[in-house]
């Protein structure tokens, strides 16, 4: 029996949230709390829908183009359905894993239950930390500059060259006009700014 993965949102071809372009899940839930956390929505762990892991890996294998990102919410509090996740994704293809968390690595390595270690030893990447607004940064894929980029396998060892900048905001029209947008604000109170702005252009607009 396939296990449930607790989700807020997915998107498939995500290029602001680790290497190439990206299939991501949000998951719903995180217990970490950081003070003007950029995804307040996804803190409780009681929203969100409950996916089966076997649909959802079929999904992601069929439409990923060069990996799996992994965020949310915290990840790591649902450590064997996204292990399993991933295990089942990897079955199908060997795509990229990356993942995020509020936990440091330290913390998952002395502390982590066998289900976090079983998903830290599945991945890529790493991305940890929790997110401090005090020393908001524009650095990659991160929001703080206390978050730390983990190369775990030599999959992305070229990363390592590259310079540690914003990879920016992705942004998307729909067909009705409402604007979604990804990825990690470069600047602190960004996001209520942002979509206040995009709220009265659909006014001015007329949507
Ligand atoms: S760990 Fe991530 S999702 Fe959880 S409160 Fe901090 S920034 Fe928000």
């Amino acid at each position: 029996m396939t296990a449930l993965l607790r989700v807020a949102e997915t998107h498939p071809a995500c290029h602001v949230l680790g290497p190439g372009s990206r299939f991501v899940v949000w998951v719903q839930g995180c217990g970490i709390g950081c003070r003007e956390c950029v995804s307040p929505q996804w803190i409780p762990f009681e929203g969100g829908r409950d996916v089966p892991v076997a649909e959802l890996a079929e999904q992601v294998a069929r439409e990923a183009a060069d990996g799996l990102t992994i965020s949310g919410g915290e990840p790591f509090a649902q450590a064997g359905a996204v292990a399993e996740l991933v295990a089942r994704v990897r079955a199908r293809r060997d795509l990229s894993v990356l993942a995020y968390t509020g936990y440091t690595i330290e913390h998952l390595r002395r502390h982590g239950s066998a289900d976090q270690r079983r998903l830290l030893a599945a991945l890529d990447v790493l991305v940890d930390g929790p997110y401090l607004v005090g020393r908001q940064a524009a650095v990659r894929w991160r929001g703080s500059a206390n978050q730390r980029i983990h190369l775990l396998t030599d999959r992305h060892a070229g990363l390592a060259a590259e310079p540690d900048e914003s990879a920016g905001l992705q942004f998307e029209v729909a067909a009705d006009a409402t604007v979604r947008w990804l990825g990690v604000p470069p600047v602190a109170g960004l996001r209520p700014r942002l979509e206040e702005r995009l709220g009265l252009i659909a006014r001015e607009a007329g949507f």
